[in-house]
């Protein structure tokens, strides 16, 4: 029970990583605020710890939305007085070089995967101030170490995550923050299977081809990154500060022949 009594948020746990990190908190003892835009997903994450015996409530709220944010904060505060593991994982992709973007799906990455980071730490960090103690995790890429084909916002927001997840370590290491980045590799998900779909004719072929690419051979699972999540949560990893944090099947320190 390695967050028992812990309250923790996470955004986008409706799905993939989030839900899977969710399950894992609440069965290490945490009680989860769950956040998502999409409340049936959110509700069934809810349901599912519930059913394990876990403790959840959903919240539904849009991380690029200030008011969306500010109230869902406050309505975790009234419920559970405080958050202790903020966990900033929602996130879209964003498909092709730079000429093939559209300025308006350039700023929708950009708004959700960055400003979605910017607007729950916002609101969070001074109630973690005011306690002085808390954890902070942002959900960056290994994308954001290495160059791949054809995903320009996208490896702009996950580089943008990875350098302010460094400052923000600065200026809250006095109230005893810490604050580190997740940088997973590929995971199968809803969101790289959809990646799949919108990028390649044949999306079975190009799945072959991303688990070449992996040393392991393989694609990760939510659960890998889930349990890297729990770490960083915990005060297992309490000399972790500013830290990126790789779940990666060695794709970026690792080359496949
Ligand atoms: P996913 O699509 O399965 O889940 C993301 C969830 O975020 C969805 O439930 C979605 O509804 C929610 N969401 C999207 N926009 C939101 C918003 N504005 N407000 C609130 N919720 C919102 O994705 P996933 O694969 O589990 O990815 C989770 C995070 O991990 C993302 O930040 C992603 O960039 C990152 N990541 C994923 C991979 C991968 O290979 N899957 C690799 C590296 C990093």
């Amino acid at each position: 029970m390695r967050l028992q009594g812990k309250v923790t948020l996470i955004t986008g746990s409706g799905s993939g990583i989030g839900k899977s990190s969710a399950l894992l908190f609440a069965k290490e003892g945490a009680a989860v605020i769950v956040n998502d835009l999409d409340e049936a997903r959110g509700n069934e994450t809810v349901k599912e710890i519930r059913d394990a015996g876990g403790e959840a409530v959903f919240i539904q709220a849009d991380v690029t939305d200030p008011e969306s944010v500010q109230s869902m904060v406050n309505q975790a505060i009234a419920k559970f007085g405080r958050i202790d593991v903020l966990f900033n994982n929602a996130g879209i992709s964003g498909v092709g070089a730079i000429h093939e973007v559209e300025p308006d799906a350039w700023d929708r990455v950009i708004n959700v995967n960055i400003r979605g980071v910017f607007l729950p730490c916002k609101y969070v960090l001074p109630h973690m101030m005011d306690r002085r103690e808390g954890s902070v995790i942002n959900m960056s890429s290994c994308i954001a170490e290495i160059g791949l084909a054809r995903r320009a916002s996208y490896s702009a927001t996950k580089g943008a995550v990875l350098a302010l997840t460094k400052s923000m370590q600065v200026d809250y290491a006095p109230y005893n923050i810490r604050v580190n980045a997740l940088l997973p590799g590929t995971i199968l998900t809803p969101f790289v299977e959809d990646y799949l779909r919108k990028s390649y004719d044949n999306p079975e072929e190009a799945y072959e081809g991303l688990k070449k690419r992996q040393l392991s051979g393989d694609l990760g699972r939510p659960d890998d990154v889930a349990k890297a999540a729990l770490f960083l949560a915990s005060d297992d990893s309490k000399f972790m500060m500013g830290s990126p944090l790789y779940i990666d099947g060695g794709v970026v320190f690792g080359k496949n022949a």
